[in-house]
């Protein structure tokens, strides 16, 4: 069960109708728990292509099954739900919303606005397209994976225990990680989107238990990796820093390290000096210009 909503939303103590202090935005919610029992919370989500590599129509195709997958695969999972809709192009990003921008290249975030945080301090994901395209995995698996784990951890900021002979770690709340090659990936439409993770997959209790661990079921034990998966964890009692485990056989390479702006690499940097956007923003996502492409 999804734990960051209460607390972050209003300290557990959310019912219908109130508002919460996210970034500097207030938001009125439909709440966590209505009458004691949990209810999906909806996120507006701005999907944004500031890609050279990939077409507006493309997007507006991917969007469509990431909708699908968010909503029928996902939320009954993860209790978090989104709408996910997509800025005309050239238009610019919505307020009220969580932005996920696609964007060629890490260098270019900078350059263009596009930092840590959106410009009112709420979640914003990137994906990099050129090297999806260069390591030859499709760039939609990458952009569900990206959404799929903002959605979960928003913050970059959670972690589950794991105790282990060689000392307790803490793995990073990334739920398609261990699963994230394209060969465990699925179709929806002719739309290729990322395995995830559950949350059975971050509870050690459930070691030795049946799963599943992972929406496709490819997964066996906790903790455990998939080929071409990995996961960001740390060993507390070495005292080491985040390290990157990988599936048996993999080896490292350069291209491996952390992309700026990446979640891997935002998760190292203290939330205090996350950068937010400095982009000129639009219209509410409620009554922004936005389109909705839907299956
Ligand atoms: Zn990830």
């Amino acid at each position: 069960m999804i734990v960051f909503l209460p607390v972050l939303l209003s300290n557990g103590k959310q019912t219908s109708g109130t508002a919460a202090l996210i970034g500097d935005v207030s938001w009125g919610c439909q709440g966590m728990y209505q009458e004691g029992k949990p209810t999906l919370l909806t996120l507006p989500l701005a999907v944004i292509n500031a890609s050279t590599l990939v077409s507006q129509d493309e997007v507006l195709a991917a969007t469509a099954a990431l909708q699908v997958q968010v909503h029928r695969d996902f939320a009954p999972a993860w209790q978090v739900d989104a709408d996910l809709a997509v800025v005309v192009p050239g238009g610019p990003p919505p307020t009220g919303a969580w932005w996920i921008v696609i964007m060629d290249n890490s260098d270019l975030g900078a350059a263009l606005g596009y930092h840590d945080l959106t410009s009112q301090g709420l979640p914003l994901g990137k994906v990099f397209v050129e090297s999806s395209k260069k390591s030859g995995q499709a760039w939609t698996t990458l952009l569900s994976h990206e959404i799929l784990e903002m959605l979960s951890d928003p913050f970059i900021c959670l972690t589950a225990l794991a105790p282990t002979a060689f000392g307790t770690y803490l793995y990073a709340y990334e739920n398609c990680d261990a699963c994230q090659s394209d060969q465990f990936g699925y179709l929806i439409g002719d739309q290729l989107v990322s395995d995830f993770c559950l949350p059975a997959w971050f509870d050690a209790n459930r070691a030795g238990g049946a799963g599943p661990f992972d929406f496709k079921q490819h997964i066996k034990q906790p903790f455990a990796l998939l080929p071409g998966g990995y996961a960001m964890c740390r060993n507390l009692s070495a005292g080491t820093g985040w390290t990157l485990v990988t599936a048996p056989g993999a080896t490292l390479t350069y291209r491996d390290r952390p992309r700026v702006g990446s979640r891997r690499e935002r998760r190292k940097i203290a939330y205090p000096n996350w950068l937010k956007s400095n982009v000129t923003v639009g219209s509410d996502f409620a009554s922004a210009q936005l389109m909705r492409p839907r299956l």
